[in-house]
């Protein structure tokens, strides 16, 4: 049985990078470039006015009774006639800077009658003037390939005209719960039925790290349902399943997926809450066999699902930011497997404090929804006292960790 750090590496070495696909620039959010953008042009692409003012000549600036007004570029338009010696030209911002005039002057510095401009302060040669190419140079390399799109990359996209952005594909991934007690959400539920929650957690938990859930439904106890189900689950680029991977009579998914062909890696891991979780591959795509209990399947979805699938969408960054914090209660427990505890964490003095989110038993969902963090407690620990340094995953932001 390995160990969680073996476990969640052997996953990453059998998983790879998706093909890429082009989208347009918002489609492109959240998603990993999987080519470098180069800038085709000087960005500005032209002199241009930062400023609602006059284009002038700087030698200008001290002229008795101003300069005459010999014209006006809005936004949008432009000129060719030369801003000659004694004029100035009205410009709005973003406008090209017309021949001749070599700086701007903001119309707050001036006063305009009878067709004149008066300057009211000395004008700096190239003042308010946005040089071509003073952002971005032509063939600069703008984004490079891993980059992680956000609104400024789509920002920077839009600019250059890109409406086709390499990206590596989303990853479809199949989910599949299994079990004879389960009912779907908003069917009536029978005599010793549960509702189905795993799937749309899962789904949920994949959509977040901009996955493309599939749900395939209920796959019931018997190995021609969970063949079929399987079968089709094969299709994605991954398999998550729920459920029925424990020592029971009915636990029968590991047997029907090695009957389809899919060799398995591992079928337990040393760990708590999880340790009935399987790792199993068909040809490259992994497949995920999770414990059924809800907060075992979300917690080892976190440890070993998410980060395989953002490596497969191309992610770098695999792995939530890690806090050290200063545990803040007794926790009793036995040297033996790693566990994770979920946790509250708050911020003192520059450093973390971490406080069980209460109950830790793996029937206790309420405790999932109150953690900030997940405390990592190693295998060789006993008991976890006040005052004992923990490695704590941020799950969520607000925590002051940084963005999770
Ligand atoms: P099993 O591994 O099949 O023994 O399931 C472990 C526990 O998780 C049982 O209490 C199941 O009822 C529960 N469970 C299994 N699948 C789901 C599911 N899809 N949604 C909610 N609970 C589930
Ligand atoms: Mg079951």
């Amino acid at each position: 049985m390995p160990s969680f750090e073996d476990a969640r590496s052997t996953i990453l070495e059998h998983v790879s990078v998706l093909p890429s696909e082009p989208v347009t620039a918002l489609d492109a959010l959240g998603r990993v470039l999987a080519a470098d953008v180069v800038a085709p042009w000087d960005m500005p692409l032209w002199d241009n006015s930062a400023m609602d003012g006059y284009a002038v000549r700087a030698a200008d600036a001290g002229a008795p009774g101003g300069l005459r007004v010999c014209g006006f570029i809005p936004a949008g338009g432009h000129s060719d006639d030369v801003v000659a010696p004694g004029t100035a030209a009205k410009i709005l911002t973003g406008a090209p800077v017309p021949p001749g005039a070599d700086a701007i002057v903001p119309v707050e510095e001036t006063e305009e009658r009878d067709g004149r401009v008066i300057l009211k302060s000395p004008v700096r040669l190239g003042a308010h003037v946005r040089r071509r190419g003073e952002d971005i140079r032509a063939g600069e390399t703008i984004l490079a390939r891993g980059t992680v799109v956000g609104p400024s990359e789509v920002s920077l996209l839009a600019s250059f005209s890109r409406v086709a952005i390499p990206v590596v594909r989303r990853a479809r991934v199949a989910i599949l719960s299994t079990g004879d007690e389960l009912v779907e959400p908003g069917e009536p539920l029978g005599p010793g039925k549960i509702y189905n929650s795993n799937a749309l957690a899962v789904a949920a938990a994949v959509l977040q790290i901009g996955g493309e859930p599939v749900n395939l439904g209920i796959a019931r106890d018997d190995k021609p349902s969970l063949r079929t189900l399987l079968t089709e689950g094969l299709r994605a680029d991954a398999l998550v399943t729920s459920a029925g991977v424990s020592m029971g009579d009915r636990d029968l998914v590991r047997e029907v997926l090695q009957e389809l062909s899919v060799r398995q890696v591992f079928w337990k891991v040393d760990i708590k809450p999880g340790r009935p979780t399987a790792f199993a591959v068909h040809g490259t795509k992994p497949v995920f066999s999770l414990p059924g209990n809800p907060v075992s399947t979300l917690l080892t979805f976190e440890q070993f699902v998410r980060p395989a699938l953002l490596k497969m969408m191309g992610h770098r960054n695999l792995l939530r930011p890690l806090v050290r914090a200063s545990f803040q209660e007794d926790f009793a427990r036995k040297p033996g497997r790693v566990s994770f505890l979920r946790v509250r964490l708050e911020r003192s003095n520059g450093g973390f404090l971490a406080w069980t989110s209460g109950n830790q038993e793996t029937g206790i969902l309420k405790t999932m929804l109150k953690a900030d963090g997940i405390a990592v407690i190693p295998a060789d620990w006993g008991s976890v006292g006040r005052g004992d340094l923990v490695d704590v995953q941020v799950l969520r932001s607000g925590v002051g960790a940084g963005e999770p």
